[in-house]
């Protein structure tokens, strides 16, 4: 068995390696333990909003808003690449929530985070706004606000990087089966394809989001019963519905909402349903009712009624919440809790948001602080993510410099790799001089060149990973593409191990 790790975090979704990369940062040595891929788990399955979230402020959510609306800016500085200022407009709903308090909700929402970079509130005429041009004639006013997009499982696999940049060993496809105080350390068990591993540590973190629950009873033997509600939510992705580049915002009958947001260039993200969820969170899928559910409320807005014939993609996740008695799973409460406890310290990660991860991270290390005397202070407030280091309004110049330097590259190419890797996308580049110093195509854009970088520098091991999580050219594949890169996956694998390289 190595030496003991200062920090053991069980699961790579964005709140374990957020806390993997603050700790890393303070000098602390780190293993994260993900059963799966980075991001497998909720973190790849959210609306991809860094945002206050405008509907917490009805249930009085004033503090997990507050920082959430903050924390956009600091996330835009971070990460320019994969997190981008977005403005929603949210018609006006005769019958449903009155104009005024729109306004009153508002008016909070550009004022209680503080606000620099991000675009104030305004109201637009429907009649007259692009806005309203696909929307049905009866809405003809409303308000447009600001919150921003981004890629959730590429946020997930930029700390990963960071993390392992600042010392941290970052092991997926590695499941801790059990843990164990003993002598004064955790006891881990670690099981990873084909073969199993020991490993020690001073602190261990259950970060495994969902699955928080059967980490405590299965793997680490604690059966105090803890109030927690698994709540799911499902999302559709269809071709393209309105042709400018906002997002909307509707109010359902039921006093939900509903999003309706301009996804990878070519299609629209529509979500969510929230409802009560029980089961393995490895199950989840949408359900028919789910599908009809969203497709009406979106369908309530749109002149075109959305069809289940323009769905290319559907996806569902689970978040764990804390249980605060709230009597439906859209009013539960989305702000997160940090439950520490014994010696050596068990600290265990409850709800939460991806746009609150990085605070999250900072909370965590403070309740672990007096475990590790003389930590360093909190630093990841100024750090860019690898790939951020420009300015939120930098990506023309970086687009300009990278198609002079790799002129055979075409625009929405070098688009992509921009808002995928930032200043990073020279580095998967290298010094390629024509397009055929990438190697193969799989299809869409997506060269053997940028696969390998994935595997070497983001743990991507499938075609599922590079396809689905990595990027999103899933959508652009077709099936025997897809099939293709799963071969070209089977082939290095096998040739990996007749050559005895790992
Ligand atoms: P996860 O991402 O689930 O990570 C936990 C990981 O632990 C998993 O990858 C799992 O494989 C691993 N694991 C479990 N057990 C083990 C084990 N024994 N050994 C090793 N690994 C293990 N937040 C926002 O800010 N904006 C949004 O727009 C937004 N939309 C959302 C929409 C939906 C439908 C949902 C469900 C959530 C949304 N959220 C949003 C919330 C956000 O997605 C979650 O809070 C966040 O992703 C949770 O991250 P996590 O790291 O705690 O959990």
């Amino acid at each position: 068995m190595t030496a003991p790790y200062d920090l053991a975090v069980i699961g790579g979704g964005v709140n374990g390696v957020g806390i993997a990369r603050d700790a890393a940062g303070r000098g602390l040595s780190v293993l994260l333990v993900e059963q799966n891929d980075l991001a497998s788990g909720t973190s790849s399955a959210s609306t991809k909003l860094i945002h206050g979230g405008l509907r917490y402020l009805e249930y009085r959510e004033f503090r997990l808003v507050r920082e959430s609306l903050a924390e956009r800016e600091v996330l835009l500085r971070a990460a320019p690449h994969i997190i981008h200022p977005l403005r929603f407009v949210l018609p006006h709903h005769a019958g449903l929530r009155p104009w005024w308090m729109l306004r009153a909700g508002l008016f909070l929402y550009d004022h209680l985070g503080g606000r620099r970079i991000l675009p104030p509130t305004r109201t637009l005429d429907l009649r007259r706004d692009p806005a309203g041009t696909p929307l049905q004639p009866r809405y003809t006013r409303a308000f447009e606000y600001s919150d921003c997009q981004v890629d959730d499982s590429r946020l997930v696999a930029l700390c990963a990087r960071d993390a392992a940049a600042r010392g941290a060993e970052v092991c997926t496809r590695t499941r801790c089966t059990t843990a164990r105080r003993a002598d004064g350390l955790w006891r881990l068990s670690l099981q990873t394809t084909g073969h199993a591993r020991e490993a020690a540590a001073r602190v261990l973190v259950n970060a495994a989001g969902p699955w928080v629950m059967r980490v405590l009873q299965d793997v680490i033997g604690d059966n105090e019963p803890r109030r927690i509600r698994l709540v799911k939510g499902s999302h559709l992705v269809t071709r393209r519905l309105f042709e400018h580049d906002r997002s909307y915002i509707f109010q359902n009958a039921d006093g939900r909402i509903c999003f309706a947001i301009p996804y990878q260039d070519d299609f629209t993200l529509i979500g969510t349903t929230d409802e009560d969820y029980v089961g393995d969170p490895a199950a989840v899928s949408i359900k028919p009712e789910e599908e009809t559910y969203l497709l009406a409320a979106v369908s309530d807005y749109f002149r075109r009624p959305v069809m289940s014939s323009d769905i290319v993609w559907r996806f569902a996740g689970v978040r764990s919440l804390q249980d605060d008695g709230a009597s439906s799973a859209q009013q539960a409460t989305r702000d997160y809790a940090l439950d520490l406890k014994g010696e050596p310290p068990l600290l265990s990660v409850f709800g939460g948001k991806i746009t609150t991860f990085r605070r999250l991270a900072e909370a965590a290390m403070a309740r672990l602080a007096p475990f590790f005397p003389g930590l360093s202070a909190a630093w990841t407030h100024p750090a860019p993510l690898p790939g951020g280091e420009f300015p939120p309004d930098g990506a023309p110049a970086l687009h300009a410099a990278l198609q002079s330097r790799y002129g055979f590259l075409s625009g929405p190419t070098v688009r992509r790799l921009v808002h995928s890797y930032g200043t990073l996308a020279a580095d998967m580049l290298g010094d390629a001089r024509s397009a055929g110093d990438l190697g193969q195509v799989f299809g869409a854009d997506l060269t053997e060149q940028e696969v390998n970088w994935l595997i070497r520098t983001e743990w991507a091991r499938t075609a599922e990973d590079v396809l689905w999580r990595r990027s999103k050219l899933g959508l652009r594949l077709s099936g025997n593409e897809q099939s293709a890169l799963m071969r070209w996956f089977a082939d290095s694998r096998l040739s990996r191990v007749e050559t005895g390289s790992s």
